[in-house]
C-alpha cells in the first residue's frame, strides 16, 4: 500500500514536471523528492523541516536525543488552512534533509516553496498522504468534496498519530542509520504513551450515553477522531471559504441546535467566532471555545506544550462539557519521551 501511493505521486510530479518550468535540475528525474523513503544515507546532524506544531511534538518526539536539527515553519496560533510561508521561510526549507508535511492538501504554499528549495536529495514526507489511502479520505462541511481538500486533521486521532510517528521513525532510520537504535527506542516509548492516551479516552468516552456523543464545532479537526470513537459530528459552522456562515446558515444552525439536543457547541482558540457566541446565546446551549487542532498549550519548554499535551486538553475539555468524566485522562503521563528541542515558531 505505501509503495503504491509513493507511485501515484511519482507519477504526479512526473506528469507536473512535463509541463511546468523546472522543477528537475538533475539526472534522477524518475525519483521524486515527495517521498517517505530517502534516496540517500546522513552521518552527521540531520536537518529536518516540519509544519504545523503537533506534527513538529511529534517528530521532536522520535528525534529527540540524537544531533538532528527540528524546525517548524508554521507559527502557532496562526490558521494553517491559508498559511503563507515567509520568504525567509526557503531558507529553512533549503537546508532540510527532510520536510515532513501533513499533506492531504494542507500546506501547499509551503510544499511548492519546498519543491522549489530542496536540495538534492532531500525528500518531503507528506504524513497524512502516506498513511491513508485517498478513497478514506473525509469531506464534509468545511472541507466539501468540490473544494478539492479533504479534512486533513488525522493528527487529533491517536492512532493515525501513531502512523505518523512510526513512518517518521522508518524515514529517520533508513536516512540517519546511526541513530537507528534512538529512533526506535523512542518510537516505542511514545506508541506506549498515545496508546494510553487513546485507551483513557475510550474510558472516558464511555462515560457520556451513546445519544450524547454529539458535536458541533466550528473549526471541524475532529472528522477521524469522530470515527474512531464513535461520536457524531452534527455539524461545523466554518465555511470552506473561512468566511463566516451567511445569516440563512445561522438560522438553520440554531434550528440544528435545538433539534439535536447537543449539550454543548465547540469554538476553536484560533478561530474566535462571535457567531457561534450568537448561537449559543440564542439557544441556550453552554459555547466552549477553547478547543484548539494546531496550537500547542503553553510556550515551548513547559511541560503540556507537546502533541500529548494539546489532545488530553482538547479530549478534556469535550468529555466534561458533554457531560462525562474526565479523570481517566487526568491522569495520563502527557510529557514528552524525551526533551523538545525543536524550534517553534510563535
Ligand atoms: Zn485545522
Amino acid at each position: 500500500m505505501k509503495l503504491r501511493i509513493a507511485y501515484v505521486f511519482a507519477a504526479a510530479l512526473v506528469v507536473t514536471a512535463g509541463c511546468s518550468s523546472s522543477p528537475s535540475e538533475s539526472g534522477d528525474s524518475e525519483v521524486s523528492p515527495i517521498n517517505c523513503v530517502p534516496t540517500t544515507v546522513i552521518d552527521g546532524p540531520v536537518n529536518i523541516a516540519t509544519t504545523v506544531a503537533p506534527i513538529t511534538s511529534i517528530i521532536a518526539n522520535i528525534a529527540g536525543g540524537t544531533d538532528a536539527t527540528i524546525n517548524g515553519i508554521v507559527p502557532e496560533g496562526t490558521n494553517s488552512h491559508t498559511f503563507e510561508p515567509k520568504p525567509s521561510d526557503a531558507v529553512t526549507l533549503e537546508q532540510a534533509d527532510v520536510v515532513f508535511i501533513n499533506g492531504l492538501v494542507l500546506e501547499e504554499p509551503t510544499k511548492e516553496l519546498a519543491l522549489a528549495n530542496l536540495k538534492d536529495g532531500a525528500v518531503i514526507c507528506e504524513l497524512g498522504s502516506q498513511i491513508l489511502p485517498e478513497n478514506e479520505y473525509i469531506y464534509d462541511f468545511s472541507f466539501p468534496l468540490e473544494g478539492g481538500k479533504p479534512n486533513p486533521h488525522l493528527w487529533t486521532n491517536p492512532p493515525m498519530a501513531k502512523e505518523y510517528a512510526a513512518v517518521a521513525r522508518d524515514l529517520l532510520s533508513a536516512l540517519n542509520p546511526t541513530n537507528a537504535s534512538i529512533f526506535a527506542a523512542n518510537y516505542e516509548a511514545f506508541a506506549a504513551k498515545v496508546d494510553a492516551l487513546d485507551a483513557a479516552m475510550a474510558t472516558a468516552t464511555a462515560t457520556i450515553p451513546q445519544d450524547q456523543r454529539n458535536l458541533l464545532t466550528y473549526h471541524d479537526a475532529y472528522a477521524y477522531f469522530a470515527v474512531h470513537y464513535g461520536y457524531n459530528v452534527i455539524g461545523a459552522i466554518q465555511p470552506s471559504s473561512f468566511d463566516e456562515p451567511t445569516p440563512k446558515e445561522i438560522a438553520d444552525l440554531i434550528t440544528q441546535v435545538r433539534e439535536s439536543g447537543v449539550k454543548a457547541v465547540f469554538g476553536s482558540e484560533v478561530f474566535p467566532s462571535p457567531v457561534l457566541e450568537q448561537i449559543g446565546a440564542e439557544t441556550g446551549v453552554r459555547y466552549v471555545d477553547v478547543l484548539r487542532d494546531d496550537d500547542l498549550i503553553g510556550e515551548p519548554g513547559d511541560a503540556e506544550h507537546s502533541w500529548l499535551g494539546l489532545m488530553r486538553f482538547n479530549y478534556v475539555t469535550m468529555i466534561e462539557a458533554l457531560g462525562g468524566d474526565a479523570s481517566a485522562l487526568k491522569t495520563v503521563d502527557v510529557s514528552d519521551v524525551v526533551k523538545d528541542s525543536a524550534t517553534y515558531p510563535q
